[in-house]
């Protein structure tokens, strides 16, 4: 196989410590000494190609850093999780060929990490409650140059009779949502698949007001965890990763470093879904298609040798720079 054409050269240091830990990660302490990327679908469905690629993406670059390789299971939103779902998608990741270290986690029994998260803002003053309806955000006045969808900062500055008014006028099973008092309007990162990217801060919610936890905050919690320093995921997330990096930033975490990669989209170039028809492994097997040849057409999406059927034959083939065209029609 062939190796990174960047890989340092053997150590000959007779030790077995890594000369150049990554940042935050410190040798001696950390179970994760060479960092981790990760996969973390959130089980709302079957897995489809798109979804199978970027995973391949991600396990590919870890792998060729040398780094572990983590799952998670972004089951937060119990309500809407199906059952039997997310042990599928973990099926069909091991079936085209990933492999990954330590146990899975399983978002949904992390309650107590995430309030202790929160609860470390809340002791510093970065937390309030906000009691606001989506349509009140929606139809919220807003600063000029504030992009849809941006908490317009309503809560931020209620004073403690308008609390009490309002948190007792929310409807039956709210609570009131948790805020971050986020301490920038924007932030740029450093995407190794787009370069540069300056996105808005807000003040984001880290506990919604059905009381489940909110993704940007666990998201963060939770690579932090698992010692993920290489986050690769589709770059319809890149737009809340300034909001995420913010966050580490506040709670002391060291930002990864990410990589947003295109998106598989059908023939119309929309982003790929389960409605295009034959797209998760379920369906292609029901057609007939094995799921060798599902992996033959990832790999060749990817500019894989001809005819390999294996995720391996895309090791040392991958940047993050080289995925930034890499967008892929499912026809
Ligand atoms: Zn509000």
């Amino acid at each position: 196989m062939t190796s990174p054409s960047d890989a340092a050269p053997a150590s000959t240091r007779p030790d077995t410590q890594p000369a150049d830990p990554r940042p935050g990660v410190s040798p001696s302490s950390s179970p994760h000494p060479t960092g981790a990327g990760r996969y973390a679908p959130s089980p709302s469905g079957d897995l489809h190609l798109g979804n199978l690629r970027t995973a391949v993406i991600a396990w590919v670059l870890a792998r060729d850093s040398g780094r572990e390789f983590r799952m998670r299971v972004d089951d937060l939103d119990t309500a809407r999780a199906r059952p039997g779902v997310a042990e599928r998608q973990l099926a069909d990741l091991a079936a085209i060929g990933l492999d990954w270290d330590g146990e899975t986690m399983w978002q949904s029994e992390r309650s107590p990490v995430y309030a202790a998260a929160t609860d470390r803002l809340a002791d510093r003053g970065l937390v309030y409650e906000c009691y606001c309806s989506r349509r009140e955000i929606a139809e919220a006045p807003r600063a000029p140059h504030s992009p849809p969808g941006a908490y317009p900062g309503t809560c931020r500055d209620l004073p403690d009779a308008e609390r009490e008014r309002r948190r007792k006028s929310l409807g039956p099973g709210r609570v009131p949502a948790l805020r971050l008092r986020a301490e920038a309007d924007e932030l740029t990162i450093d995407d190794l698949t787009h370069g540069p990217y300056t996105g808005v801060v807000d003040d984001v919610v880290l506990r919604r007001g059905d009381g489940v936890w909110a993704y940007n905050l666990a998201v963060v919690v939770d690579d932090s965890a698992q010692g993920v320093d290489q986050v690769v995921r589709g770059e319809d997330l890149l737009s809340s990763t300034p909001r995420q990096a913010h966050l580490a930033g506040l709670l002391g975490i060291a930002r990864p470093e990410y990589a947003h990669v295109p998106l598989a989209v059908n023939a119309s170039g929309d982003r790929l879904a389960k409605r295009d028809g034959a797209v998760t492994l379920a369906d292609l097997a029901e057609e007939g298609t094995t799921t060798r040849s599902a992996v033959a057409r990832i790999v060749a999406s990817l500019g894989g040798p001809d005819g390999a059927d294996s995720i391996d034959a895309l090791r040392g083939r991958l940047t993050p720079a080289s995925l930034r065209d890499s967008r892929w029609t499912v026809a």
